[in-house]
């Protein structure tokens, strides 16, 4: 299959009118960017970087404190309000502290975009019997999506203004499912249920879209014989709880990826359904989204390491959700000078 990489020059100023940017200007640098999308996924590479420095990280260890100290130290450099959801979770009698990290911009109806940050505790899909109790790295499984939303920070405090408000979520505790005293998305239900503790409701909400193993390396962005042997799909049919939740949503992000010309990244076909965090925020009637590749060969194995991840599979997700905050008007682009 082949990608555009490229859009032309008509099908982006086109877009931008369609979506109703302010001014575009073009300001002689080399390779400043003003016309969106502007989501870069180099930077994103390495934030991702910088999570996984700390090696496994899973809930209620010290390297998920570090971890979580990095996110909240960026997203205060890069101007957000971040206010922090913390309690203990108690498995088979030993307490485990959960810590939620909630960054906000805006005023009005919330946009949240959201990932988990922790690492799962067993590489129970390892095909190497003897490591199937060993923590995994999370690079693509947590990683990937902590480094778009921390470029998320980045990007829309460099090139955005906000017409609505705007959260940044990172959850603790979403992936040690099928293990004794655990379960599946304990911090975002934790969240879903107490959204009071935060001052809001759920009718405060317009929108959650989750972002969950988003940046698997894509044979296709690469020439044979050149493909790394690492190198697999990145695909994201559509999730079913997602589709009854918010069609609209689903429709409209799918076809802005179709215009970006990812639309073998984003195939419009229904995958079925996933226990993921936006199931506790979907109970709560929220629209929730989940942006999710769960053909991921190297899910829950000690192999999820960051050289599975590459910058343009992290680059084209973060562009997609770009264009769709755009286009909802919660976001609207700085006027730039000359
Ligand atoms: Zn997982």
């Amino acid at each position: 299959m082949l990608k555009m990489k490229y859009l032309s020059l008509f099908l982006l100023i086109a877009m931008a009118l369609t979506i109703g940017t302010a001014a575009i200007a073009q300001d002689g640098g080399e390779d400043a960017p003003t016309i969106p999308p502007l989501f870069d996924g180099e930077r994103a590479y390495t934030h991702l970087e910088s999570v996984m420095q700390f090696g496994p990280h899973p809930t209620g260890s010290e390297e998920i404190v570090l971890v979580g100290d990095l996110i909240i130290e960026h997203l205060e450099a890069t101007g957000w309000e971040v206010i922090t959801q913390e309690f203990v979770h108690d498995a088979v009698g030993v307490p485990f502290p959960v810590r939620n990290i909630i960054a906000k911009r805006g005023e009005g109806p919330i946009t949240m975009l959201a990932s988990h940050y922790d690492s799962r505790l067993w590489a129970d899909n390892d095909p190497d019997p003897h490591k199937r109790q060993n923590l995994i790295p999370g690079a693509n499984d947590g990683g990937s999506s902590t480094s778009v939303l921390m470029e998320y920070a980045d990007m829309l405090n460099q090139y955005y203004d906000f017409n609505e408000q705007v959260w940044l979520v990172f959850f603790d505790a979403e992936d040690n499912g099928r293990i004794p005293g655990w379960d599946w998305i304990i911090g975002s239900r934790y969240m879903a249920e107490n959204l009071d503790e935060l001052g809001v409701t759920p009718e405060d909400f317009r929108l959650m879209i989750l972002f969950d193993m988003v940046g698997e390396m894509d044979a296709d962005d690469f020439e044979a014989p050149g493909i790394p042997a690492t190198a697999g799909q990145q695909e994201f049919p559509i999730e079913s709880y997602s589709l009854q939740s918010a069609p609209e949503h689903v429709e409209a992000i799918w076809l802005a990826a179709y215009q970006l010309g990812y639309g073998d990244i984003f195939p419009y076909r229904e995958r079925g359904s996933i226990t993921d965090d936006h199931l506790g925020f979907i109970e709560q009637g929220i629209p929730a989204v989940d942006i999710i590749d769960l053909n991921y060969p190297y899910w829950h194995t000690v192999d999820d390491t960051i050289d599975k991840v590459s910058p343009l599979s992290l680059e084209r997700v973060g562009q997609v959700v770009e264009m769709y905050l755009l286009q909802l008007n919660v976001i609207q682009q700085v006027e730039t000078e000359e």
